[in-house]
């Protein structure tokens, strides 16, 4: 007997069943079927264009599906709901892009503790509390009064780690969070998100980094012209490919 669709499974956090999604004649996601259990991190890892951004967007719903259902803790995030109701559940799943993205104009403190006053009506001193203790943790509490672009982009990708966790998201999902960062930053965000795992944050991420992936994923989900081939340990994955595309996307990546 299978589940009925609004009951999540135990520890499930995330469902997609059958997902396809197209771009007028161009189907960038065919059929996907993936699950991401509460605690887990999966890393999404693919040859550029395979679809990546796509598929974790739609997760949030920056996209819209074609086909199919996408669950996050047993709600359909691609039901028929009112923009309040989507805006409720999108503030519980913490998105981290490639550009930073923070608010030129505001503080960091600012950028950090603005969701929670506005969205979730936080008392405003509680919310910046809050924001510096979070500042504190991804190793920015001397910034609180800075600007953005007084930042370098690794302290900016940090902020954005911890705007996001300001909302106490149980979900985090990252979109090649340091693709945009000169090598010296890169360490510095991988060892926040290194740390978020360790307590336990359930995450999907894409990331080009495989010796994050290798070191932190619990899975890895191997993804080319939107199709999911191969789900894998890391351990299994970068031994043991078994996909011969997924075998070809390694060997290059070594080359
Ligand atoms: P990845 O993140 O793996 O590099 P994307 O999900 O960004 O891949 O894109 C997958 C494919 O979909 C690419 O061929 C891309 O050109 C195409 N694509 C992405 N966004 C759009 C869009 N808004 N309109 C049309 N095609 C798009
Ligand atoms: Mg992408």
């Amino acid at each position: 007997m299978t589940a009925p669709q609004s009951k999540p499974q135990d520890g499930q956090a995330i469902r997609l069943e059958a997902v396809s999604k197209s771009y007028g004649d161009y189907q960038v996601l065919k059929n996907i079927d993936a699950e991401v259990k509460r605690g887990e991190v999966v890393v999404i890892c693919g040859p550029s264009g395979s679809g990546k951004s796509t598929l974790i967007r739609t997760v949030n719903r920056l996209e819209e599906i074609n086909s199919g259902a996408i669950e996050f803790e047993g709600q359909n995030i691609h039901a028929k709901m009112r923009a309040s109701e989507l805006n409720r559940l999108r503030s519980r799943i913490g998105f981290v892009f490639q550009s930073f993205n923070l608010f030129p104009h505001l503080s960091v403190l600012e950028n950090v503790s603005m969701s929670p006053i506005k969205i979730k009506g936080v008392p405003a001193s509680v919310a910046r509390e809050k924001a510096l203790k979070l500042l504190d943790r991804v190793g920015l509490a001397d910034k609180a009064n800075a600007f953005p672009a007084q930042l370098s982009g690794g302290q900016q990708q940090r902020v954005a780690i911890a705007r996001a966790l300001a909302m106490e998201p149980p979900v985090m999902l990252f979109d090649e969070p340091t693709s945009a960062l000169d090598p010296e930053m890169v360490g510095e965000v991988l060892a926040v998100m290194k740390s978020l795992a360790a307590e336990g944050m359930t995450m999907l991420c894409v990331t080009h980094e495989m010796n994050f992936a290798r070191d932190v994923a619990d899975r890895i989900w191997f993804i080319d012209a939107g199709e999911i081939l191969e789900t894998a340990t890391p351990e299994d994955f970068f031994k043991n490919p078994r996909h011969p595309r997924a075998q070809r996307f390694l060997s290059d990546l070594r080359h």
